[in-house]
This record gives structure tokens, sequence and C-alpha cells, in this order.
């Protein structure tokens, strides 16, 4: 279901050749299919237009790497221009991880720099997930952050909502205020935080109380306690699986309420998180977080490059175009393409050929972001291709003599044993590789007589 705009960029990338740069008609191209993607990925349609027109600029004349195809190319300048408008960085998740951090956290987290005890006010429709939200982030506050956290359920027309709470509370192990039957919420918030004052509380949850649409009254509601508990985070819980609705809801809450962030829950769904690209794009404000599931430590912090990926429906695409762009060696490349045109093709070549694989991390990683992936790692695993085989490979040819490198015929029998030797493989194995050396090279020649290489290097990884 979510390789959707993979397989379609590639029916629009085949009949491509290769080019130096994306010209606009290839681009319009792939931006139709981006569109479609994006619609069935359940974005708004004026956010969709919106997008399309923000990246066709950053993508005509851009340069195609060397070792990707212009699809994957245009797929990573989609996947760029959508990671800002979920209001990340790109590029980020990899500096964090480079770094050590834990990536998306720092981007989109919520806010507690403010007088303890800090308010938060959560609000949204009933059944959005918001009760389940609220015990989430009272525990990973308190067990993560160990802060002191205080819930209290504002919600005094559901009977149990309250008792809901309060059964949270206890088995997250997070305090909540002692109910008073028959207060009023804007009461009960402003009990809540003189207890929070009171008891040295760090943080304030207050849970509002929901309503299956949108209501004039339910508004007035929550204005009026936002008012009186002045809250420095005011975030609106909303189910992915509603798409349009929730987007509808973002923006009038927004509009009612202000709003400082937004949880949008139900990602474990099948819902394709168009939803969370319109909100961000409707009422400006940032997705902080993500429910994941009933369960309550099924709470992530909102990761932009994650949701984009999702969005997009591929696989990791753009670490992959990243990683070609990291660690192909330009001159060396281009040397390879002019013997390759030229119909020569050495065991020195493929000894570069075996090193860019292991620098671009491995056949394994590779494949893994790919989209298709599980088909390729059986048919891998059959053809018994994996990482430790090409490093066996490289060593083999790292074992042979320079004249032998580039002159593949001189490996004759008692050759094929030192080689064996000195790299500590076998003799079949130094023969399954010169094997495979000849079908490379019969390739290649076949290639050129078929009229230049194009063909075969605008095909794809
Ligand atoms: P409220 O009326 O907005 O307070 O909604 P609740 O917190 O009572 O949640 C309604 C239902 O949605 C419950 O059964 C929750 O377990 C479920 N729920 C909440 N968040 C998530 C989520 O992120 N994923 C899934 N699958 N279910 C969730």
């Amino acid at each position: 279901m979510f390789d959707g705009l993979q397989s379609r960029l590639g029916d629009v990338f085949d009949k491509l050749r290769r080019r130096a740069s994306l010209s606009e008609d290839d681009v319009n191209a792939a931006l139709r299919e981006v569109r479609v993607a994006l619609l069935e990925a359940d974005v708004a349609l004026p956010v969709v237009k919106d997008f399309i027109e923000g990246v066709r600029p950053k993508a005509v004349g851009q340069e195609v790497l060397r070792s990707v195809t212009p699809g994957q190319q245009v797929v990573k300048i989609v996947h760029d221009h959508l990671v800002e408008m979920l209001g990340g960085t790109p590029g980020a998740d990899e500096q964090a991880a480079r770094e050590g951090r834990y990536p998306g956290a720092a981007e989109s987290d919520l806010d507690l720099n403010a007088p303890a005890p800090v308010p938060i006010l959560m609000v949204g429709l009933q059944g959005s997930g918001k009760t389940t939200t609220t015990g989430k982030i009272a525990k990973r506050l308190s067990e993560k952050q160990r802060k002191k956290v205080l819930m209290a359920s504002l919600d005094t027309r559901r009977p149990a909502a309250q008792q809901q709470l309060k059964v949270l509370g206890e088995q997250v192990g997070v305090a909540t205020l002692p109910i008073v039957p028959g207060e009023p919420p804007v009461a009960i918030a402003k009990r809540a935080l003189s207890t929070g004052k009171l008891e040295g509380y760090d943080v304030v949850l207050l849970d509002t109380a929901g309503r299956l649409a949108i209501d004039e009254e339910l508004m007035a509601e929550v204005v009026a306690v936002r008012d009186a508990a002045q809250p420095h985070e005011t975030l609106l819980v909303a189910d992915a699986m509603t798409g349009q609705d929730a987007v509808n809801v973002a923006a009038a809450f927004n509009e009612r309420v202000g709003l400082t962030g937004i949880a949008l829950t139900r990602v474990d769904g099948d819902a394709r998180g168009g939803a969370a690209l319109s909100m961000k794009a409707v009422t400006g404000k940032p997705i902080k977080l993500l429910g994941t599931g009933e369960k309550l430590d099924a709470l992530e912090a909102f990761h932009p490059e994650r949701v984009a990926g999702r969005i997009l429906g591929m696989g990791d695409i753009v670490s992959l175009v990243e990683k070609a762009a990291e660690t192909l060696e330009q001159e060396d490349a281009e040397a390879m393409a002019k013997r390759l045109a030229k119909g020569r093709f050495d065991l020195n070549d493929m000894h570069k050929q075996l090193q860019q694989l292991t620098k671009m991390g491995g056949l394994k990683s590779m494949m893994q972001m790919l989209p298709g992936v599980p088909k390729i790692q059986d048919q891998l695993k059959k053809a018994n291709v994996d990482d430790k085989v090409v490093k066996r490979q490289m060593a083999i040819i790292t074992s042979m003599t320079k004249a032998e490198r580039s002159r593949p015929e001189l490996i004759k029998a008692s050759r094929r044993q030192r080689i064996a030797k000195g790299s500590g493989t076998s003799v079949p194995e130094v023969n399954k590789l010169l094997k495979q050396f000849a079908e490379t090279q019969r390739m290649v020649k076949k290639v050129k007589k078929m009229g230049g290489m194009e063909s075969l290097m605008g095909g794809g990884m």
C-alpha cells in the first residue's frame, strides 16, 4: 500500500534517459505522480497544490547525482521539501544519529520552559484519544524526565470521565486531582493549579471535555478554561484516521482557542499521515507527538523525516541518495564510466565497485532502504550474496598482482591456488569470482555494442 509513489515514479523514469540535470518535463511528469500520492495519503487539496508549486522550482535544473536515477533524485527533493513543511530540517536525523542523539526529539518536544507548575491544556473531540494521550504524556514526563506531574479531568459531562483519568493515573503512577462531585470545569482547573503550586508539582495536565463534533458550547467552555489556566502548552489531540475531519477540527480549535501544538493519535493504524501535513500547513502549529498504540508507552516524539517517508510511501530512498552523494568519489566514477563506455572492465573496476558497495553501508543496509525489500532479500539469500561474501571477494582481488587484475586471463590454476591462500579463501571461491567477473565483462562489451552506457546506467539500482 505504501509503495505507490515509488512504483509510479519508477514507471515515469524508466522512460527517461539519463541526463546531467532534471529537465522541466521530467520534473512535471514526476510531480504529477507526487500529487496523486499526496492526495492518496489524505493530504488536503489546497495543501497539495501549494506543496507542488513550492517544490517545482527546487527540482528543475537540479543536477542528478551520478549513482542514483533521476526518479530517486526527485523523490529526495520532494522528501526534503516535505520534511521542511512538516516543520523539520532535512538531514537532521542523520546529523542526530552521528552525534548520538535521539533523532527528531530535539525539534518537536513539549516546551516546559515556564515557572512551575507548568500548565498544559489538552483539547480535542471525544474519542480522539485525549485522555489516553494525557496519561501517556504524564507517564513519559514522570518516568523519563523525572517531573512531578499532576493530572486533572475537567470533563464533568461524561459521568465516568474523571474516574477514567484517576484509574489511568494509578496505572502510570501519576497523581490525579481528587474528584469533587459537581465542581465546574473552570473551578477544577483553578484548584488543580493551586494544588500544583502548593504541593510542588512541576507540570499540571488539564484534560478537558470533548464532544462528538465541534460546537459553540464546547469552544466556550475550553476558552473559559484557557483564560483561567493560562496554559503554557495547548495541545490538540486529533485522530489521524479521521483525515480531513481532523484538519477541520485543528483549524477550528486553533482559531478559537489558540494551539501551541498537536498530538496526532492512531498513527499505528493505516492512516497515511497526510493529516499531519495538512494540519501543520493549515494551522502553522507543529505536530509535537504521535500516539502509536493503545498502550501507555505508545507515544513518540514527532519525527518529520519518518512521517515524510510514510506520506510518500517509499522505502528510505532518501538516505540512499544521501549516502550515494557522500560516498561517491566523483573522479573514480567518471573514470570508470569512461572505461565502461569503451567496453573496458577489469578486476580493478570490479574491486572499485565492490568497495563502493561496502562504503554505502553494505548490501544489506542498502537493500533494506529499498521498497519491496523482503522479496529482494529472499533472492539475495538464495543467490548467497551478503556483505561477508563481498568482503571475501574484495580480499580475493586484493591478493592478485597488478598484472593479474588488468589481465585476468593470466590467472591459471596455480595462480588461483596462490590467490586463494593469500586471501584466506578457497579455489572454488576464486573460480566463482572470476566467473562472475567474466559475465560482467561480457555484459559491458555487449552494452557497448548496443551503443552506449546510458541505458545501463540510467536503469536504476
Ligand atoms: P477521549 O475521549 O478523547 O479521551 O479518548 P480516549 O483517550 O478515551 O481514547 C479512545 C480510544 O482510543 C481508547 O480505546 C484508546 O485506547 C484508543 N487510543 C488512544 N490513542 C490511541 C493510539 O494512538 N492508537 C490506538 N490504536 N488507539 C488509541
